[in-house]
């Protein structure tokens, strides 16, 4: 149950590293709270597997584990080169071409997958290839031909993405093939549905729309990557369930050294307005390869925990990377060590309106409040959606919030929530002093508690009813008469 005292989450992306199932069973144990399908590599067969060989992992480790669907979204892509890629010398001229074939790229040019491009981009613009490896100037456009000349060059391999510095590369949201995965994500149940290159709050409305028409219940994390986003920050935030800080490509927009404040701003906006929050991408990179984190990692994972971030996000570390469970564990002892180091200070965040908007949103505030002044051991909320544990989490306190619930989906979407932990729980006694044993025994019983800690414990006078929560009770742990 040790594990059980981090409060950050850990999102771990799957891939061909991931696949073996005992290699992802030990990554569980690890600590894995959230895995994330990324719909940019792999056909449907292996997110069908390996979200099978997860809910298998987790019930076996006797864990909760949320599975996060990240859509590849519009990224703006060249196409191939006859030998599979070439060397870009700097201040030479390349073309960009929209009407070339599509496995004709030489020295010289080499198609684009996005056939408007041209009419996006203007001279003088600087376009990012792979990262921001390499960058082009726009010096002429001509029909279809955008000419360039090359600022820093480099190798340049098939398909890799183009960005534009500053952002404002015009291409939709959603593909024909986000909206494909968009079936997939809700036949498959997932519990999170990221939106890759959101620009605004309409691109994040219709893929909640799409989402719920074909079924999926997801909630929706907005990936925070382009310009327009941070341009647009509280509304896409209030669009979202969630947000993602995707600093890989945010960071070849915006610039990389703009990066840590631009995290820091993301975060608070997302906890302002009672958001989740996923700090994302290289974050422990050399673990690739390597076997230990460098010390610049170990800091930036725990200043992503001191920030505020509700879960801390890895990617090829644990998809193609060499030690997928040994980055887990050590992530997770980053979290706990920066944790210790945490300020658990009150703040309890009132909306932009001053006023509390809903009964379950007041009763979490006074709940954090007594909670961080009394020596109470654990917050136990009844809940139908999590709502009432999700305001909970977002002020900062040591103090486990431990969400009961009777339903499945509910715990494993409070998987990606800080400090939050689902316990499966269904009030089935009516009278009060029976349900208050019953909720002490199972939290005895979970060693969650000893017999005479303090907990407080919230719940709607009308159980099962979603946002109905209403009370918050300060009790003392007894075993009751029928304990064993
Ligand atoms: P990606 O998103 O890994 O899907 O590109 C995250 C990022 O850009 O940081
Ligand atoms: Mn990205």
């Amino acid at each position: 149950m040790s594990s059980l005292l981090r409060r950050t989450k850990i999102v771990a992306t799957l891939g061909p590293a991931t696949d073996d199932p005992t290699v992802l069973r030990d990554m569980v144990e690890a600590g894995v709270d959230v895995v994330r399908l990324n719909f940019s590599h792999g056909q449907v067969a292996d997110h069908a597997r390996r979200v099978e060989l997860v809910r298998r992992a987790a019930a076996s480790a006797g864990r909760y584990v949320g599975v996060l669907g990240d859509l590849q979204g519009p990224k703006i892509r060249i196409d191939r080169f006859a030998g599979g890629k070439v060397q870009l010398a700097d201040g030479a001229p390349f073309t960009l071409d929209a009407s070339l074939p599509i496995d004709a790229g030489s020295e010289t040019a080499v198609g684009i997958a996005y056939k408007k491009l041209p009419q996006d981009v203007f001279v003088g613009d600087v376009l990012l290839l792979n990262d921001g490896q390499i960058s082009l100037q726009v010096e002429a456009i001509d029909g279809p031909r955008i000419s360039t000349r090359v600022l820093v060059g480099g190798e340049l391999g098939n398909n890799k993405g183009i960005n534009r510095q500053g952002g404002g590369l015009s291409a939709g949201a959603l593909t024909d093939k986000d909206r494909d995965d968009i079936r997939t994500a809700a036949a498959l149940k997932v519990d999170y549905l990221a939106v890759s290159f959101a620009r605004d709050a309409a691109d994040m409305n219709e893929a909640r729309s799409l989402l719920r028409e074909a079924g999926g219940h997801a909630l929706t994390v907005a990936k925070i990557e382009r310009a327009e986003a941070i341009k647009n920050l509280p509304n896409i935030v209030r669009a979202s369930d969630a947000v993602m800080v995707a600093r890989g490509d945010l960071g070849v927009e915006m610039g990389y050294a703009e990066l840590a404040g631009l995290q820091k701003q993301i975060i608070q906006e997302a906890r302002h307005q009672n958001r989740v929050v996923i700090t994302a991408t290289q974050m422990m990179e050399s673990m690739i390869t390597n076997t230990i984190p460098t010390r610049a990692e170990v800091s930036d994972v725990a200043n992503a925990v001191m920030d505020g971030s509700d879960a801390v996000m890895l990617s090829a570390e644990t998809a193609s990377g060499k030690h997928p469970t040994k980055v887990v564990e050590a992530m997770a002892q980053i979290i706990v060590g920066a944790e210790k180091y945490q300020v658990a200070h009150v703040r309890i965040r009132l909306r932009n309106s001053g006023q509390f908007e809903r009964s379950d949103e007041a009763i979490a505030a006074a709940v954090m409040y007594t909670a961080n002044h009394l020596n109470v051991r654990a917050i136990v909320a009844m809940t139908e959606s999590g709502s009432t544990a999700l305001w909970m989490s977002r002020v900062r306190s040591d103090i486990p919030i431990y969400a009961f619930t009777r339903h499945e989906m509910t715990r494993s979407r409070v998987t990606l929530y800080r400090g939050v932990y689902p316990v499966a729980f269904d009030v089935t006694d009516k009278d009060p002093h029976a349900f208050y044993y019953s909720v002490f025994r199972l939290l005895l019983e979970l060693k969650l508690v000893t017999e005479g800690d303090f907990v407080i414990l919230t719940k709607g006078e009308l159980s099962g009813v979603a946002g109905g929560t209403n009370s918050m009770k300060i009790l003392q742990v007894i075993r009751g008469p029928d304990a064993a």
